[in-house]
């Protein structure tokens, strides 16, 4: 049987596949240490999981609205009105399942044949592959280590044409941990300003940021900006809650209304027990999530120390989500067993059979020059994880 060509040049998600090689070596019995984690190793703190077991005793197990229940969007409403200064209508929100269907639906709304979308790289891996089911056209803007891999006006306007109709953004970075400065936001916005470019901005990690460092919005560099952009965020990383599928999306109104049409053609609404979920984090305590990017914080610090230590790697350090991009490519041409290191991909490969240790390379990303290492694993397997990596680099390299 023949599958569709659109769906011929998607790829299924790297970092998956990297995970499901190391779960599939863990069943064979080797002691490995994954830092392929896109997601909290934490648990869903426990309030939550009551109030998704009380809507569910509840009978609240029906279909919702599409776009999703009141009450949830009235709590977005709340929270964006409060992080980011912004009065939304409940109807210029959208609850999904998850912001990675947030995203993708937006993309749907906005693009057309053939429309060119930007996406700063390292990009997060899903994107131009959600583009090109789009029916859009991913345009890298290329960023450099040196710049903290956060893009210039002038980078950007290099790579607006006639057809740019969106432009990602991703601060925290996944991967490369970047945050955008509200300077750096403003010059961004400048360059935008009178080009009839929309912005989805993927702030899935705006409550995860260390070192005194501070979320800045491109909403806030004024109305015209703020007409055209797509706020997306989601519990998933925030509440240690990725299982449970719930996002959002708060915007224009007739971008919001198409998405919710698309919604109600293909997924309906998003699991009522975990909108239930999904209300109880977001007005409850914030003490687990606190918690979190306390010990987060933690592990960055041991991580980023571990990797300075080993020579041939440089690492920028990272001032959001949970990922170190380490660059490696001082070791290409190095062997293992005889055989020659040309790639993050070879690196990754060694790396998991000779070190037992699993890593996403930085080829997922569109930087076949580093290394994504997540600290999202207890900090004894972290402390572990790296002495492995800095034998292999030291030692086993020929
Ligand atoms: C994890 C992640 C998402 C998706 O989160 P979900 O809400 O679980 O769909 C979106 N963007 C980035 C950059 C992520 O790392």
């Amino acid at each position: 049987m023949k599958v569709a060509t659109r769906l011929q040049e998607i790829r299924p998600s790297a970092t998956l596949v990297m995970a499901a090689r190391a779960a599939a070596l863990r069943r064979e019995g080797k002691p490995i240490i994954s830092f392929t984690t896109g997601e909290p190793d934490f648990d869903t703190p426990e309030h939550i999981k009551d109030a998704a077991a009380k809507a569910m005793r509840e009978g609240f197990t029906k279909y919702t609205a599409a776009g999703g229940i009141l009450e949830l969007r009235e709590a977005v409403r709340d929270r964006i009105q409060r992080d980011y200064g912004l009065q939304y209508g409940t109807d210029q929100i959208i609850i999904t399942c998850g912001a990675k269907h947030a995203i993708s639906n937006a993309l749907m709304a906005l693009c057309n044949a053939g429309d060119e979308v930007i996406c700063i790289s390292p990009y997060w891996t899903s994107y131009p592959e959600m583009i090109r089911l789009a029916g859009g056209t991913p345009v890298l803007v290329k960023t450099r280590a040196e710049d903290g891999y956060i893009p210039s006006a002038a980078d950007l306007e290099a790579a607006f044409t006639e057809r740019t109709r969106v432009l990602i953004l991703n601060s925290p970075s996944n991967p490369t941990g970047a945050v955008y400065t509200e300077d750096k936001i403003k010059e961004i916005a400048e360059a935008i300003r009178g080009r009839d470019i929309a912005v989805i901005t993927d702030d899935i990690y705006d409550r995860l940021i260390y070192g005194g460092h501070r979320f800045a919005s491109i909403t806030a560099a004024g109305e015209e900006v703020r007409e055209n952009t797509i706020i997306v965020g989601g519990v998933s990383k925030t509440y240690a809650m990725t299982g449970w599928r719930i996002g959002y999306a708060a915007g224009p109104r007739p971008i919001i209304q198409g998405m919710e049409t698309l919604q109600s053609q293909t997924t309906s609404n998003p699991t009522s027990i975990s909108q239930k979920a999904a209300l109880a984090a977001l007005r409850g305590p914030d003490d687990a999530c606190d918690a979190m990017r306390t010990e987060f914080d933690r592990r960055r610090k041991a991580m980023l120390a571990g990797l300075r230590q080993i020579s041939g790697i440089q690492v920028t350090e990272p001032f959001g989500a949970f990922f170190t991009f380490p660059r490696v490519a001082s070791f290409f041409g190095r062997k293992v067993k005889g055989k020659e290191l040309r790639s993050s991909i070879d690196i990754g490969e060694a790396l998991l059979e000779e070190a037992h240790v699993a890593i996403v390379p930085g080829a997922a990303f569109g930087d076949d020059r580093a290394i994504r290492l997540s600290y999202a694993l207890s900090f004894e397997a972290i402390t572990e994880g790296m002495a492995r990596i800095a034998k292999f680099f030291e030692e086993t390299l020929e």
